[in-house]
């Protein structure tokens, strides 16, 4: 059975002192508990504060929200995932949206990040999803499709089975528009097919997370969408209070 994931992204919010308190301020209030997973991705820069402010609470964990593809090198302004690791990050977000359609990555990078972060021992969980225009075009599956065998190609059967993948369509994503649970439940049940083509019976372990401008009044909803088995929050994550009542649900 797979466990509810609820993971934050904090995106360019929380510099190591807002970090900290947010930190603090959630581990105050919550109860640690084994039936879910809860990951914080904070920006490279407050990785090690939150790790610290968190301690070592059951079923918390922390990641990065990107990773460079190589272990070190002249590669300015960049974090590996080496590096990541070493300051307590369990988890890496690729592909995320904004990689994608600000920073111009590509498929071939995500495949390069998810090995890179593999080789490393740290959890990628690979973003798709389509945009407005490739929606109302009819090629969301296509695309969707197309993002995640590419994130996932040269990765043993083994490896895919311990990742997980994030749907998140684009046009959801800090617009306050968010795909309805049918929606969401319907590119799950694509993407699971093609997790089983390429892990097996052990694709039933991968869980599959909805992201696009969840919030404390639609999480429940979402989350009960059959296939949805989590949560990735950007705007919702940023407030204590809103993100501990989607984290309870
Ligand atoms: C995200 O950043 O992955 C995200 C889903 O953002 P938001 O919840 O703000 O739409």
């Amino acid at each position: 059975m797979r466990r509810p994931v609820f993971a934050a992204n904090w995106k360019m919010n929380n510099g190591p002192s807002a970090a900290r308190a947010f930190a603090a301020a959630f581990a105050a209030r919550w109860t640690p508990r084994d039936d879910r997973t809860v990951i914080f991705f904070p920006p490279a820069l407050s990785v090690s504060d939150v790790v610290h402010a968190l301690g070592n609470r059951g079923g918390l964990a922390i990641g990065v929200q990107n990773i460079w593809t190589e272990d070190k090198g002249a590669f300015t302004g960049e974090n590996s995932a080496p590096m990541a690791k070493d300051a307590g990050a369990r988890y890496v977000l690729v592909g995320h949206s904004e990689r994608r359609h600000v920073f111009g990555e590509t498929d071939a990078e995500t495949a390069l990040k998810c090995a890179a972060s593999v080789r490393s021992g740290l959890t990628p969980i690979l973003c798709v999803g389509e945009l407005l225009s490739q929606r109302e075009a009819g090629e969301t599956n296509n695309v969707v499709l197309k993002q995640l065998r590419a994130g996932l190609a040269s990765q043993s059967a083994n490896i895919v089975s311990s990742m997980a993948i994030a749907y998140e369509p684009v046009w959801a994503i800090g617009t306050g528009k968010t795909a309805t649970p049918q929606d969401a439940a319907a590119v799950h049940v694509v993407i699971r097919g093609a997790l089983r083509e390429v892990a097996g019976a052990s694709a039933e372990e991968i869980p599959i997370l909805y992201g696009g401008s969840v919030n404390g009044a639609n999480a429940s909803a979402l989350l009960a969408a059959p296939g949805v088995d989590g949560l990735l929050v950007g705007g919702a994550s940023l407030d204590v209070e809103s993100w501990l009542t989607i984290c309870a649900g």
